[in-house]
């Protein structure tokens, strides 16, 4: 399931069939646009260009720690210290909010600017820590595709961001090389 952070995360998309169709979707008005309306979060599009950039060497450094704790690194000082520097741009208010009917009490953002989107998706990435555990953090294993997702499966075995789509593709790719290898067998031996 998307998170706010792996799907903050995977606008550097890659075109999982290994084509052409891989695009940095960050600075995409229409990406901005409904990647606010998916959480519900409010900034001004487009971004500026320094929003922008600034956004893409959050996402790129968060991508690279994603990637770490997937691969066992632990989740250091540093790392925990970056985090609070983003999440601290975000301040929020608590309100009573009704939701399905039934009440609650939010924390709301005070700002309507990047900052404070980066402060959420920081945010998200920590409450992941707190409440799952970084080597559930995973990066798909189709080379092409590398999207990054959380693997909240019980056996947490996930391999890919998605069975029916690389894990076809895959299994495909190998049952052709192993094909290949055969046939390959089959030369040399005449
Ligand atoms: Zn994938």
């Amino acid at each position: 399931m998307d998170r706010l952070w792996t799907d903050f995360v995977n606008s550097d998309y890659h075109d999982w069939r290994g084509g052409e169709r891989s695009e940095d979707r960050l600075g995409n008005v229409s990406w901005q646009q409904d990647f606010l309306n998916r959480w519900q979060l409010e900034a001004p599009v487009p971004a500026s260009n320094e929003e922008e950039s600034a956004m893409r060497s959050f996402r790129d450094d968060l991508q690279a720690l994603a990637i770490r704790l997937s691969n066992g690194k632990l989740f250091t000082e540093k790392d925990e210290a970056w985090l609070n520097d983003f999440m601290m741009a975000g301040e929020v208010i608590r309100q009573i909010i009704t939701q399905d009917q039934q009440l609650g009490v939010a924390l709301v953002p005070i700002h309507r600017h990047w900052a404070q989107v980066m402060a959420e998706v920081a945010a998200d990435f920590a409450v992941t820590l707190v409440e799952g555990e970084g080597k559930r953090i995973r990066s798909c294993d189709n080379p092409d595709c590398r999207w990054i997702f959380y693997d909240d499966t019980r056996s947490r075995t996930q391999k890919y961001c998605d069975d029916k789509m690389c894990g076809n593709l895959m299994k495909v790719r190998r049952f052709r090389a192993k094909r290949k290898m055969h046939s390959n067998e089959e030369k040399t031996k005449t």
